[in-house]
């Protein structure tokens, strides 16, 4: 599969940078299991866009056997399935 030409750049409004982290929460409800995408930020704007996904995780409503765990910092790798990005838990903790 060929690789995207473009870079994938920050979320943070204003931010025209190369995205190097992608903020991602698990979910599940049940059956399926996926990395739901908050954001893709910069080095600049990860504890901003951080915080903001872990406001956006609180005010999120969950049905019956729905699960989603608290937003996490994952490296992000050009053309790496989610399964095998590298988690920054030192990043999250910084953070929180
Ligand atoms: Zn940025």
């Amino acid at each position: 599969m060929p690789m995207s030409p473009y870079p994938v750049l920050c979320y943070s409004a204003g931010c025209s940078a190369p995205a190097v982290y992608k903020i991602a929460a698990r979910w599940s409800d049940g059956v399926t299991h996926e990395l739901k995408t908050y954001s893709l930020a910069c080095a600049e704007c990860l504890s901003k866009l951080f915080a903001d996904a872990v406001k956006r995780r609180a005010a999120c409503r969950l049905t019956v056997g729905e699960t989603l765990d608290k937003p996490g910092i994952y490296e992000l790798t050009r053309g790496a399935r989610d399964r095998t990005l590298t988690r920054r838990e030192d990043l999250e903790a910084a953070f929180s």
